[in-house]
Parts: C-alpha cells; structure tokens; sequence
C-alpha cells in the first residue's frame, strides 16, 4: 500500500464504488439524487465519488447538511461540505435542528444515555423531509464497510433482528414518504477513504464528535479495530457471516404508518421524532434507547 501512487488509489477505490452502484443499479436515469453531506470524510467521498459517476449516467444531485447544534464541532464540518459542494458545482441545502425543531443538541443530550440517540433520530427525520421535499429519489448516506459491520454488530448485541432489513447497500421504499437510501461506500473500508482523503488533500472534517466515545457504536467500534491487528480477516469474517444472513433475512419487511403527530413514515402510531419531542418537553430521563 505504501508504494500505491495517488492516481491507481483513486482509479482502485472509484471502481470499486462504481462497480456497486453499477451491480446494484442504486442510481437510475433521470434521478435525483440527495447526498447526506456532514462535511466528513465519508459522506464528502460520497459526494464526489456520485459527482464522477455521472460520467456514466445521466441523473442530478444535491447535498443536504444538517447542523445538530454540537457547539464548538460541528460548524467545522458544515464548512468542509460548503467548500467540497461548491468546488464540485453541487447545490447544498442546509437544515439544522434549531431551524426544524427549535432546540440544539446541546440543549436536549443530556436527557437521553447517549446524544446519539436524539441526534442520529433527529437527522433522519429531517433528512427524509428535506429530500422528500426536493423531490429526490433518492438518499445517498456515507456509511463504510466497517460502519455496516458496526451496526451489525449492534443490533445484533441487541437481538434487533428487524433491523437486519435495514443492511445492505440500499433500502428499498416501503412507505411512499420514506426516500430510499443508497450507500455507495457499502463494501469500503473506512482505512480507505481516509487514505483518499489525505492522498488528495481533500479539505474534510476530521475532529470526533465530543459525544462519540458515549455510544455504544464506539465501544463496538474501538473493539473491532483493536481485534483486527490480533486476528487479520476478523472484519471480514464477520461481513460473509452477516452476507449469508441477510440472504435469508432479506424478505423481511417493516410496514409502516403516518405518524399520528407529524405525518412522517413510522413503524408505531408515534413516530421517534414526536416520541423524543414528548420525553424532552416532559424533561423525562429516557434509558430506553442505546445508539
Ligand atoms: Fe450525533 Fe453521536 Fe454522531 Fe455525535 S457521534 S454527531 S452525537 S450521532
Ligand atoms: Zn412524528
């Protein structure tokens, strides 16, 4: 890897991300398609991975940021997806908590166990709504191969096997307010955007988020890295296991309701987002949920 020039790096990791989003056919003619851009390495891979493959095919794109209200980080990361959106001739629509829910992140975190809990519920939420409302077809999120393993892991560690439906490089529509999600870095390890991002001197965010080393996600993550050196191929092993599950899980499918408070898709009456909005004005401490 060490000798690996810049140009057979890129030219290895852009065919790998093509090849996907070829093989899966996660992008159709005439599109459009919405890129999760928090300004992190991933999502800003995202972004111009989808910008070159419009080379192949002819479909639009737009970047959607969403600040969370993280004081002092994530204004950092907003300004990496202004710079990668505007050199790259993409149009950003930026939202933000405060806007859309009239509270920060800061302001509410310390009522759940974990921030990622309001936070990762919250960005959802307004990432459909603003892709929904721009007509796109579809959402491009920047989750890796070690983010997927990650998860797996989680739901796993939970018996959450309904999540399992959730896995793979796209979602299917199951409820016509719901855009579909894509991840064109489905099969790309995290080492390689990181090594793109350096090799190209890309201008991304890489300060951690201060509420990260809380969630459960860190803990999982911390342990597959740290087992990885001492047992090579554990990261591996672990995606063929979850390949050969999911071909037997993947016909599961939620169905899903309007929410009664706010319209949005839900697999309850109430959807997470109005759930949390209660707990909070409520001044509730919730213990439920674990991100
Ligand atoms: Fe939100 Fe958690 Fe990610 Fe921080 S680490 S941005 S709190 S989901
Ligand atoms: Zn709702």
């Amino acid at each position: 890897m060490a000798k690996l020039d810049k140009d057979e790096f890129n030219e290895m990791i852009f065919s790998r991300i093509n090849s996907l989003i070829s093989e899966y056919e996660l992008i159709k003619e005439n599109e459009l398609i919405a890129v999760a851009l928090s300004g992190g390495k991933d999502s800003v891979l995202t972004l111009h991975a989808l910008k070159r493959y419009q080379e192949f095919l002819d479909y639009d794109l737009v970047a959607i940021s969403v600040d969370e209200g993280i004081k002092g980080y994530r204004s950092h990361g907003i300004d990496a997806a202004v710079n990668n959106a505007r050199d790259l001739g993409i149009e950003l629509v930026q939202k933000s908590f405060l806007e859309d829910e009239g509270f920060a992140l800061d302001d509410i975190y310390s009522e759940f166990k974990s921030a990622c809990i309001p936070c990762g519920v919250f960005r959802r939420n307004i990432l459909n709504k603003t892709a929904y409302e721009l007509g796109a077809d579809k959402i491009a999120t920047g989750h890796n191969l070690d983010d997927e393993i990650q998860s797996f892991l989680m739901s796993f560690a939970r018996g959450d096997t309904i999540k399992f439906s959730k896995f793979g490089p796209e979602l299917d529509v199951i409820h016509p307010k719901l855009v579909p999600r894509i991840k064109p870095l489905w099969n790309t390890p995290e080492k390689d955007v990181g090594l793109w991002a350096v090799l190209n001197e890309i201008d991304i965010h890489l300060e951690e988020c201060p509420y990260s080393h809380l969630s459960l996600r860190a803990k999982i993550k911390q342990f597959l890295n740290n087992n990885e050196d001492e047992y090579p191929g554990l990261k591996n092993n672990i995606m063929e296991s979850f390949q050969k599950i999911l071909t037997f899980e993947n016909d599961i499918s939620t169905n899903l309701n309007e929410c009664k408070l706010c319209g949005e898709p839900t697999s309850s009456s109430i959807c997470k987002a109005c759930e949390i909005k209660q707990l909070v004005s409520q001044d509730c401490k919730s213990h439920i949920y674990d991100e």
